[in-house]
């Protein structure tokens, strides 16, 4: 069977192998049957073991959803009765988490910082030393609304410090960008496979330690089918997921985990290097702005400003690559016109090499002035 093959360069879903999309196809199989509780048995060992941690003390929970229900997830569970939330925020996906907090009633602090800087290491030990209330550190890795990097290792170590847990969305770093739950300081990490796994959504997963996952058994309920501990103690006691699992995403992912082992950490993060590195030069020979310092970005989403030039109209340069099977994204930046490429998925150098050949035709297709003007 021939599947087109179109190169998305949107930050997720990802573009898939074929062997990743043909694994959907399976027998219909009941999810409660021994044999698919063996096949999730794996894949949550799969995945604390992608971010390297010691399966004694890290285990993964998995979720039916999309990637925001991890953050749901990790925010209304494990807060205990009378803390507070301190929330990292320079971008989309932190502010995402902060509206988690209001719609469920949680105390936190919003500690806002530019879209375009690193958050202040100063003001963050500041506001630790000021409340002795915070029980959770809350940041977003890959901010990707932006593409900025921020310090998680920095800002665990002040979470832990005082005695708070550290939580950080790591939905675009993922499988792509080395991680060490431990040396990173991370207690909470979150991703879904239509991601770094390269695979399909509707399968989110936490991955955290027990001990703190034992704890919140006793923290209020504030979800029926968001509670992080209900989850993860159901699949203790049964080996199950609490209510039906997306059965074939699982079957999918299963085989991007195949892929992921056998391409290998070091080799997977190469090559989405080797994308980035392909943008920015295509980027450079167009004249195109990035939004955030080079140095500050996490080397998976770059974002772009569009030029000063009547002839510019993101729609129809979208329109015009989307129809030759490449897909560009708009920016998530309230303030200034952007729009996106990531180097997400199982693409490489050449893909990047033809997309910009593609992008040329359109500019030049629409009048658009080739290298790009800016007005300062
Ligand atoms: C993609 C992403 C999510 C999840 O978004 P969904 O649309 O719910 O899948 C969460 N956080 C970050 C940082 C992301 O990049």
């Amino acid at each position: 069977m021939e599947i087109k093959r179109n190169i998305l360069l949107n930050p997720g879903p990802s573009t898939t192998t074929d062997k990743v999309k043909m694994a959907q196809v399976v027998p219909d199989i009941c999810p409660r049957e021994k044999e698919f509780r063996g096949l999730m048995n794996d894949l949550r060992a799969d995945l604390v073991k992608i971010v390297h941690g010691d399966p004694e003390i890290f285990t993964s929970v998995l979720f039916c959803g999309s990637g925001t229900i991890n953050i749901d997830v990790c925010l209304n569970s494990l807060l205990p009765e009378g803390k507070k939330i301190l929330i990292v925020n320079n971008g989309a996906y932190s502010s995402r988490a902060a509206e988690v907090c209001s719609f469920y009633g949680l105390p936190y602090i919003d500690l806002k910082f530019n879209y375009d800087e690193l958050p202040d290491m100063n003001m963050i030990e500041k506001a630790l030393n000021d409340d002795p209330d915070i029980a959770i550190v809350y940041t977003t890795h890959n901010e990707t609304g932006t593409g900025i990097l921020n310090p998680i290792r920095e800002i665990g170590d002040a979470a832990h410090r005082h005695n708070a847990v550290f939580i950080v969305d790591t939905t675009s770093t993922y499988a792509m960008r080395p991680i060490n739950i431990e040396e990173d300081n991370i207690d909470f990490c979150m991703a879904s496979a239509q991601k770094g796994l390269m695979a399909f959504t509707g399968l989110s997963f936490v991955i955290g330690r027990k001990s703190v996952i034992e704890a919140s058994a006793s923290y209020p309920k504030r979800s029926y089918y968001c509670n992080l501990f209900l989850q993860y103690d159901f699949f203790e006691k049964t080996g199950e997921m609490h209510f039906t699992p997306p059965v074939q995403t699982i079957y999918a992912t299963l085989e991007a985990l195949r892929e992921y082992w056998a391409e290998g950490e070091t080799a997977k993060w190469s090559r989405h290097t080797r994308v980035f590195n392909a943008i920015h030069k295509g980027l450079d020979e167009l004249g195109f702005k990035d939004v955030i310092k080079r140095e500050w970005q996490a080397g998976l989403v770059v974002s772009v400003i569009y030029p000063d030039d009547p002839n510019w109209d993101f729609e129809k340069i979208h329109d015009y690559c989307y129809e030759r099977g490449y897909t560009i994204y708009p920016g998530k930046i309230a303030s200034s016109n952007t729009f996106r490429l990531c180097a997400l998925g199982a693409i490489d150098e050449p893909d990047i090499i033809s997309f910009f050949d593609v992008l040329k035709e359109a500019m030049t297709h629409f009048g658009v002035s080739i290298p790009v003007k800016y007005s300062e």
